[in-house]
């Protein structure tokens, strides 16, 4: 058993419930879900609001080998794709990056683990750092508040505000 951290990525559809399915399809065929963040957006630095990115980072553990891990991520992001093809959405409506697969590095030519951009982006170090703050990064040797501390890049990243339910 290895604990996993996913990072989810979308701007398009019903974000909400392309998230949720996401969750959904992971816990089925990756692994139990045993934390996850809130919700993230990421402001746009123009003045266009429309379709903010959302982030969530989810800790997983599975029994699955990172191979394995990459081919059901990769066939979720399909089939999440598939399943709004009717809406016209995007034929990839979410992007599900491996950021930590235990403490393995590694490097191949299809999957980088740690993901070679953790540290670079606030959309990823913030929801991670909500659920695994003192998680070793094992390239760098720095827990996820201190790569966060470190951490240069100026968009804003904000929990998702708690909206009621429909009918609104
Ligand atoms: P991005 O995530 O950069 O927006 P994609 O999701 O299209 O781009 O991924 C491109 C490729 O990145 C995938 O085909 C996959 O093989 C590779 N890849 C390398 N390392 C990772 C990782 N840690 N997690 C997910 N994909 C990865
Ligand atoms: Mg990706």
């Amino acid at each position: 058993m290895t604990k996993l951290y996913l990072l989810l990525g979308g701007n398009l559809g019903d974000k909400k419930s392309v998230f949720a399915e996401a969750r959904m399809i992971l816990e089925k065929v990756v692994g139990k879900i045993t934390a996850q963040s809130a919700l993230y957006e990421t402001e746009p630095w123009g003045f266009d609001s429309e379709d903010l990115f959302w982030n969530q980072v989810l800790e997983i553990t599975t029994v699955l080998s990172p191979d394995e891990v990459l081919q059901q991520t990769q066939n979720a992001e399909t089939g999440l794709g598939r399943i709004r093809k009717a809406y016209q959405y995007a034929s990839r409506i979410i992007d599900i990056d491996i950021l930590f697969y235990g403490e393995l590095i590694i490097n191949q030519a299809n999957l980088i683990v740690p993901h070679p951009r953790i540290q670079e982006r606030k959309f990823t170090l913030i929801p991670l750092c909500e659920i695994a703050p003192d998680l070793i990064h094992p390239v760098f040797q720095k827990n996820i508040r201190q790569l966060l501390d470190e951490c240069t890049d100026p968009l804003k990243v904000v929990k998702v505000p708690d909206l009621p339910e429909a009918h609104s």
